[in-house]
């Protein structure tokens, strides 16, 4: 049976609601200077959905004295009382999870059934995930003889200060707060402007279960509170996800302040299809795969998209009208509808982005567009709405192929050697995800082992499992996130501690 959101529920989302206040040292806050910004819903154009705090330096500097403050007791308790913690809120999340889902549909624009019911979930999973590891923050005894005792601890960084993008917050938040929190340190999260309510309700729905100031979520611009934020002196460990632009900035920051950055940034990831994955008993299965990996369903605003698709010669025509009859029986609409397999783009901004780069496209000489987005009848919908395109014969050198366009657009470029295709994968920028469609396992490890990404996948083209390893290479990103390795990575230092043990140091009580 097909699940429906309950109607009382979308209409509570989407009925305007009283000023929505950040969380700080355990309390509800709003702006120090009074000064806040509307939230629209980008699905039902000029929507406003509610008001957050626009956050300046003064809202910054509470959040972060509140988290230095929690910090020494945080990082104190035995490990099992953050676990305890961390479990709980998975329960609360996941009894909330409609709601939750319902809410980041209605602010980002992504559609409930294919994207934010299935986010929900992996922000649950991943409060559980880091729940469940939280004891595994822990050092080793080197052998060093006798009167020595010389052992490593992995020691909190201190207070974390994150800041979210817009795409999928909820798995962001999910990336970074539970990972933090459940290595002992405390944090300050801010919100995406564009996108703040879920991850407020994140906030509202942990707070009974941790002390006060151990979790603080902030709201604002990112040139207002994000800025202030990575500079403030009391942050001792920078996690950024969002632009390779805005990364550059934010990295330039906490490297003057010498404090560790983990950067999850752009990308432009190649998906490569061989001919034996295209036959006519894996089309199905394959062509799937691909629009998945092109995170159509949420309209191709994903770092990860597999947005230049590599079709060999021999396939290129048949895989190609498979690819575009699939887009076009994709129903674009309300993403509350549990039909709709698209929801909206975020904002004019990006709307109009996203249509600078088709109209490029379109003016490419050369250029084969089977499917062009901007033409779909989307009559009836007011919002960021917008079909999917597809240009045909593209080459890697141009800008479409190069940039990180963030939209449902892809290009769809021919070959017909391995090491071509894997110089063509390789030749960007960015290096964040790939996927490989090819069921001649010797091949596609060769592929995998060669392509400059941080996530391969092969023949699947699903999005990231917890507990594995997530983050970019080359101007994708700096860092691990998602695993464990991640978190011992990202949110914790390695302290050595070497100990002569000498007679003096008995116990004098005495056995
Ligand atoms: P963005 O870089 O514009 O903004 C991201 C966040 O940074 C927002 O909260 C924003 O307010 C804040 N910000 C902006 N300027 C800032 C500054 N000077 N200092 C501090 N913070 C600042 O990105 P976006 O448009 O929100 O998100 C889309 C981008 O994020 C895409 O490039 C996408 O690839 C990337 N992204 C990467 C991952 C990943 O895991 N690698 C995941 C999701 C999104």
């Amino acid at each position: 049976m097909t699940q429906q959101a309950p109607s009382t529920l979308v209409a509570s989302v989407f009925s305007r609601r009283p000023d929505v206040p950040m969380l700080v040292g355990g309390q509800s806050a709003g702006p120090e200077d009074g000064r806040w910004i509307e939230v629209t819903a980008p699905s039902r154009a000029g929507h406003v959905l509610g008001r957050v705090p626009r956050a300046g330096a003064t809202d910054v500097d509470r959040a972060v004295a509140a988290a230095r403050a929690a910090f020494p007791g945080w990082r104190a308790v035995h490990f099992t009382e953050r676990q305890r913690a961390l479990l709980t809120i998975a329960d609360v999340l996941e009894a909330h999870a409609e709601e939750l889902a319902v809410l980041t549909a209605a602010d980002t624009g992504n559609a409930l059934r294919p994207q934010a019911r299935p986010e929900t979930q992996t922000l649950v999973s991943l409060f559980r995930y880091f729940g469940g590891v939280a004891s595994e923050v822990k050092g080793v005894v080197l052998p060093a003889g006798d009167g020595q005792l010389q052992f490593s601890r992995r020691e909190p960084v201190g207070v974390v200060g994150a800041v979210l993008p817009w795409n999928s917050p909820l798995m962001i938040a999910g990336m970074k707060i539970p990972a933090a929190l459940a290595a002992g340190n405390t944090i300050v999260v801010k919100a995406a402007e564009d996108a703040p309510l879920s991850v407020l309700r994140v906030a509202e729905l942990c707070s009974p279960h941790l002390p006060p100031g151990v979790l603080n979520v902030i709201t604002g611009y990112g040139t207002e509170c994000g800025a202030a934020l990575i500079a403030h002196a009391g942050v001792d460990k920078v996690s950024f996800t969002g632009s390779t632009p805005v990364g550059r900035t934010v990295a330039e920051t906490a490297g003057r302040r010498l404090v560790p950055a983990s950067l999850e940034l752009g990308g432009k990831s190649p998906c490569i299809v061989w001919p034996d994955a295209a036959t006519s008993e894996l089309m199905d299965e394959t062509v799937t795969g691909v629009l998945t990996g092109m995170r159509f369903t949420r309209q191709g605003q994903s770092c990860t998209a597999g947005s230049r698709l590599f079709l060999h010669e021999d396939v290129y025509d048949d895989v190609l009208d498979t690819v575009v009859e699939r887009l076009r029986e994709m129903r674009v609409g309300d993403p509350l509808d549990e039909a709709t397999d698209m929801g909206s783009l975020i904002n004019q901004k990006q709307y109009d982005r996203v249509r600078d780069y088709i109209g490029e496209g379109l003016a490419e000489p050369g250029i084969q567009t089977p499917l062009d987005g901007t033409q779909r009848d989307l009559s009836g919908l007011e919002g960021y709405y917008m079909g999917p395109t597809v240009f045909s014969r593209a080459d890697n050198t141009w800008r479409l192929a190069r940039e990180e366009i963030f939209g449902p657009v892809m290009v769809v470029i021919p070959w017909r050697d391995d090491d071509e295709v894997i110089a063509m994968a390789n030749d960007s920028h960015y290096g964040l995800a790939a996927y490989v469609w090819c069921h001649d396992l010797n091949r596609a490890l060769h592929a995998a082992d060669r392509i400059e990404s941080g996530w391969v996948q092969v023949n699947q083209g699903g999005g990231q499992i917890v507990g594995q390893s997530y983050g970019g290479m080359k101007e994708s990103g700096i860092g691990r996130e998602f695993s464990l390795e991640g978190m011992l990575e990202s949110f914790t230092h390695i302290k050595q501690v070497n100990v002569r043990i000498s007679p003096s140091m008995v116990n004098p009580a005495g056995p």
